[in-house]
C-alpha cells in the first residue's frame, strides 16, 4: 500500500497518465454503419463535440461501441473512458454507471463498492474540483444518459 504525501502524488499521477492515455489514444472510434443510439452533444463553453453509436442485442445489451469527437482533454478522455466503461453493460447497467459518475464529479458521498464499481473513471474524480470542467467531464454521460432514456420511453 501507499502512503504518505508521496503516496498521493504517485496517485495524481497514475490519474493523469491514464487520462492522457485516452485523450491520445482514444478507444472504440471507428464509427458504425448501423447504429440503435445514434446521438451527438456540444459543450459550447469549451467548444467539445462528442458522436456516440452504439448497437444493442435483443437482451439490451451493449454489442458495438463508436464513441468519437474532438474538444478538450478531459472531455475526450471521458467519452473514451465511457466507451470502454460500456463493453459487455446492458442499459440498465449503463444507466447505473452514469448516476454513480455524475455523484461523483458532484462530490456526493460515495462509499469504497460504489468507487470500486467505477475502476478507470475514478481518475476524473479530480475534475470535481474545477466547476467549469464537469460539464466537459459529463458531456458524452449526459448525451448518452438522454439517448438511452428516450429509448426506453418508446
Ligand atoms: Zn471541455
Amino acid at each position: 500500500m501507499m502512503g504518505g504525501t508521496s503516496g498521493l502524488e504517485q496517485l495524481d499521477e497514475m490519474y493523469e497518465s491514464i487520462i492522457l492515455d485516452h485523450y491520445r489514444n482514444p478507444r472504440h472510434t471507428d464509427p458504425l454503419d448501423h447504429a440503435d443510439v445514434d446521438v451527438e452533444a456540444q459543450n459550447p463553453f469549451c467548444g467539445d463535440e462528442i458522436h456516440i453509436q452504439l448497437t444493442l442485442d435483443d437482451d439490451g445489451k451493449v454489442q458495438e461501441i463508436s464513441v468519437s469527437g474532438r474538444g478538450c482533454a478531459i472531455s475526450q478522455s471521458s467519452a473514451s473512458l465511457l466507451s470502454e466503461m460500456l463493453e459487455g453493460k446492458d442499459v440498465e447497467q449503463a444507466m447505473e454507471q452514469i448516476t454513480l459518475m455524475r455523484r461523483m464529479l458532484r462530490n456526493d458521498n460515495m462509499t469504497e463498492e460504489e468507487l470500486d464499481q467505477l475502476g478507470d473513471l475514478v481518475a476524473l474524480e479530480g475534475v470535481k474540483r474545477f466547476p467549469v470542467r464537469i460539464k466537459c467531464a459529463l458531456l458524452s454521460w449526459t448525451a448518452l444518459e438522454d439517448a438511452l432514456q428516450e429509448r426506453k420511453g418508446k
